[in-house]
């Protein structure tokens, strides 16, 4: 008897859309094949676990029936590329989100490997297989890219190997700023590992951004670290060359000159609820889905209506990464039925009740499919923002929406080092508890405590939450307010 190996699939989804047939596949394929959970990443896609091996093949041929794939998902490529999720700002937002998909295009692996395995699509044989982007080596470590539309920094654009913030003047795209080097993952005890913001260091006209994406790419692939994969992120390569070497060595590669960063102004990243109509009059809804887990329980019954309304063929799905879903192109006339498929199933009554910090808050898979968890983080997440409302509560600020976020080990998969309050997973039951990032996702936080078990997270939310209700300054967020009185 052979082992029952199950394994974890990842889609590749630039932008995190699908179409309603596409939905209605996904629905049918967790349900056949995985645990029944439909789980919204923090990269804005879905991951299927629990699929046993023998499933494998099944999966991923039902899935390219709809167009879909899991190529370059996971692995030491380019992963997938995200967007700023709603469709809100007009015309510009289809074209930008339009560059997701090219970007992820041109970066994919050009082996024909994965059809040939998964697929059936014969060949197996030796054949020399040029790839000039990942040649015979692929890159360093792992590659992201994000894309924002300002003012919205959902997508955390400086956690990215390469942010890019579109540029918009008079309604149209123009080009993009590009920031490089950012990265969340650290290593316990190991100083020489640290989370990095991206820097920002020119602007492109669009006609150039893929040739220069590509070539930051080829310039960490050439100059990555190679024996140490906790040092061969783009981060440490930056810093290793250098900000204006790194710049110029793209520029040589990429054959453009980099003009000084256009104005950009961020102002949010939590993801708005609720409806919301287009230029094109068309309605979306934004759903709150605790940790991206799409399942149906006795709250909440997000699986069945989102099948129902796939079926019904009225709208599309976009994922967010903040791991919620928005129920999109929804034409006038179908408003009403989807309204009453989301009513019917809880959808709006969890989305309109979930305080704001649980809304807000964010956890990595962890326990008990993630093999390299420390630490509970989305199994339990949820019950500590329980009792943190309560200290919340007690100190009169239900109201605010403080950013906590929680992984199971310092890989940081939910960016906790980018959270007002980031809980990073040391032991079981035990987190290094960081402070002070702020609302917007430019500033890192900082280690506050050490190795803090729950009771201990508690007392001291509880004191600082009431020294933020005397001391702080108007409007003034959780996160500055750590900050200026130098908690950390
Ligand atoms: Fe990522 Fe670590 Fe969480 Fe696993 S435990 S999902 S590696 S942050």
């Amino acid at each position: 008897l052979d082992r029952l190996y199950s394994f974890m699939i990842r889609l590749r989804l630039p932008g995190g859309y699908l179409n309603a047939q596409q939905w209605e596949a996904l629905h049918n394929i967790t349900s056949e094949h995985a645990t029944h959970v439909i789980k919204i990443t923090t990269r804005q896609t879905v991951q299927l676990h629990g699929i046993l091996r023998s499933h494998i093949k099944p999966v991923l041929s039902d899935f390219n029936k709809v167009h879909l794939d899991s190529i370059a998902a996971c692995g030491d490529v380019n992963r997938n590329v995200t967007c700023s999720a709603h469709p809100k700002y007009s015309a510009v937002h289809e074209e930008v989100f339009g560059y997701a998909d090219k970007i992820s295009t041109h970066l994919l692996p050009k082996t024909k490997a994965y059809y040939e395995v998964w697929l059936d699509e014969e060949k197996l044989a030796e054949v020399n297989e040029e790839d000039p982007l990942y040649e015979n080596r692929y890159l360093p470590r792992k590659f992201k890219i994000a894309i924002a539309i300002p003012p919205y920094n959902d997508v955390d654009l400086y956690t990215n190997d390469i942010g890019l913030t579109a540029i918009i003047e008079k309604e149209k795209l123009i080009g993009f700023n590009v920031a490089a080097g950012g990265g969340m993952g650290t290593t316990h005890g190991n100083p020489d590992t640290y989370p990095r913001l991206a820097t920002a260091f020119g602007y492109v006209p669009k006609k150039d951004i893929l040739k220069v994406v590509y070539e930051i790419a080829t310039v960490q692939r050439d100059n990555g670290n190679r024996s140490d994969r906790k040092l061969s992120r783009l981060k440490y390569t930056i810093d290793k060359m250098g900000i204006d070497v790194f710049k110029a060595e793209v520029e040589r590669r990429a054959g453009v000159v980099f003009a000084p960063l256009k104005k950009a102004i961020f102002t949010y990243r939590h993801d708005e609820y609720g409806w919301f109509q287009n230029h094109e009059g068309l309605w979306y809804y934004t759903a709150f889905v605790e940790n991206g887990r799409l399942l149906d329980d006795d709250n909440v019954q997000y699986k069945t209506a989102f099948l129902t309304i796939a079926k019904s063929g009225k709208a599309a799905f976009r994922f967010t990464t903040n791991q919620n879903i928005i129920i999109s192109e929804i034409a006038p006339a179908d408003k009403e039925f989807v309204a009453a498929i989301l009513e019917q199933h809880n959808i709006i009554k969890v989305t309109t009740e979930a305080s704001q910090v649980r809304k807000n808050a964010m956890a990595c898979v962890s326990f008990n499919t993630c093999p390299l968890a420390l630490a509970e983080a989305q199994r339990y997440l949820p019950d500590l923002i329980t009792k943190i409302e309560t200290v919340l509560a007690k100190h009169q600020l239900q109201e605010e929406g403080i950013n906590i976020r929680m992984t199971g080990c310092p890989n940081g998969c939910a960016r906790p080092y980018i959270s007002e309050i980031g809980f990073i997973g040391t032991a079981y039951g035990r987190y290094n508890m960081h402070l002070g990032a702020d609302v917007i996702g430019t500033r890192l936080n900082k280690l506050y405590k050490e190795n803090l078990n729950e009771v201990e997270i508690l007392d001291e939310l509880d004191i600082l939450f009431g020294n933020f209700v005397q001391l702080r300054h108007q409007k003034e967020s959780f996160g500055d307010f750590v900050v200026r009185q130098q908690y950390v």
